[in-house]
């Protein structure tokens, strides 16, 4: 092992993020739509060659490439000591119909980039690195979202993922097979020391904030329902309005309330009604029924608990002040996540020695990242991406964002996996 003068310290080392962004340009090729996206559903053909590229390149930079039985894909670069348990990086190259070429991608070329750059430097770590691409993390053919990495993680059964069936009767198992990526690695997780993921921010605090990099502390929680209000359908002429059971002024009440509900909360707390479906839908007729949903967010559990109950308090008193009646139902419900204090504090520690501008954020999105934090310390590094539009194919991300964002997961994977040796 070399002496540790030559050893470069956090934030003395970054990618080549030209290179970076051609990968990114090259690899957006596949799938390319006509308004600058990408649509590149999970285990389509356009999946297949994704997963091709990624892969040839992988092993063109020395890494040893396998897939497990969901099909996901790991590239890994040794380590002096390959008995340690590799630090783990990645996202996933699956996109939505109308998807952009950013989102997940970025996390998966920024992981290749990394190594490339150790290459370049001929920087030896000690524990083994490895760049992950999740099957499914959009969960728009197949659902849910998150599939690989909630199989790797336990999370899903394996088997209910492979029986999962697309829109046409077309299996994961299938789909799988026909794109040769039914791997033979078992899917209970390897063990990982760490995992890093890099993915633009997918909303707007990061530009309006003027920062390069998000110093990603948790994800919040989300509590989903679905409500069902009942009054009574009347002619809009005859029935005077003391004389109302009207289902629309108790939905439109809720929807005031929610909004207050997260605003009583900031900065963590959301609130959201995305749908709102008044019945009959008549122009004359007093609303009979309205069928509508409720997204509430919050980043501790304690307060995201008290919205709910305060917004059952609530529903019981405009049942009482319009004669309706109301059901809630839950559909939803992920806790919030909390991400590892010491890959937090690395994360912070590199963008602030590479000079980025950063703040810490919270993700209010589910990443492949929110499952393994469940199974090993994990980390997340956002970039801003313009106006905060993802899941869409205007999606847009500077290039010199983007290599921030990959210089500080290089620096991070350094400090975690360890340098053994450089020349
Ligand atoms: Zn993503």
């Amino acid at each position: 092992m070399k002496t540790t003068e030559l050893t470069p310290g956090i934030g003395q080392i970054t990618v080549n993020t030209e290179r970076l962004w051609d990968c990114l340009m090259t690899h957006g090729q596949i799938g390319h739509t006509s308004k600058g996206g990408l649509n590149r559903l999970a285990l389509t053909e356009l999946d297949k060659q994704g997963r091709d590229l990624f892969k040839t390149w992988c092993e063109e930079a020395g890494c040893t490439v396998s897939v497990d039985e969901i099909g996901n894909i790991f590239a890994r670069r040794a380590g002096l000591n390959n008995d340690l348990p590799p630090i783990m990086t990645g996202s996933h190259i699956d996109t939505q119909p109308t998807g952009g070429k950013f989102d997940g991608c970025f996390g998966v070329m920024a992981g290749l980039e990394a190594i490339r750059t150790l290459n370049d430097l001929k920087i030896q770590t000690l524990a083994p690195i490895e760049v992950v691409a999740w099957t499914n993390e959009e969960g728009s053919r197949f659902p849910p979202c998150m599939m690989g990495s909630g199989v790797f993680t336990g999370k899903f059964s394996l088997n209910d993922a492979l029986t999962t069936k697309d829109d046409a009767g077309i299996s994961v198992e299938d789909a799988l097979h026909a794109i040769g990526y039914n791997g033979n690695k078992s899917h209970i997780g390897h063990k990982a020391a760490a995992y890093y993921e890099a993915h633009i921010e997918q909303g707007p605090v990061l530009e309006d904030e003027r920062k390069q990099v998000g110093v990603v502390i948790g994800a919040l929680g989300q509590k989903w329902f679905d409500i069902e209000i009942t009054g009574v359908e009347a002619h809009a002429g005859p029935t005077p309005m003391h004389l109302r059971k009207d289902a629309s002024l108790a939905g439109a009440e809720i929807i005031q309330f929610i909004n207050e509900l997260a605003l009583k909360n900031t900065p963590h707390g959301r609130g959201t009604v995305g749908c709102f479906d008044v019945f009959p839908g008549s122009r004359n007729v007093i609303p009979g029924r309205v069928r509508m949903t409720a997204d509430l967010r919050h980043l501790e559990s304690g307060v995201l608990e008290t919205m709910v109950k305060d917004l059952h308090i609530k529903i019981n008193a405009l049942d009482q002040k319009y004669g309706v009646q109301t059901v809630i139902t839950p559909t939803a419900d992920f806790p919030p996540i909390a991400f590892d204090s010491t890959c937090v504090s690395n994360v912070r520690e590199a963008a602030s020695a590479l000079g980025y501008p950063n703040m810490d954020v919270v993700s209010g999105a589910g990443h492949d990242a929110i499952f393994m934090a469940d199974v090993t310390s994990a980390g997340m590094i956002f970039v801003p991406c313009e106006g905060g539009i993802s899941h869409n194919e205007l999606e847009r991300a500077k290039a010199v964002d983007l290599g921030a964002g990959a210089s500080v997961l290089l620096n991070v994977l350094l400090l975690s996996a360890g340098i053994a040796e450089h020349d």
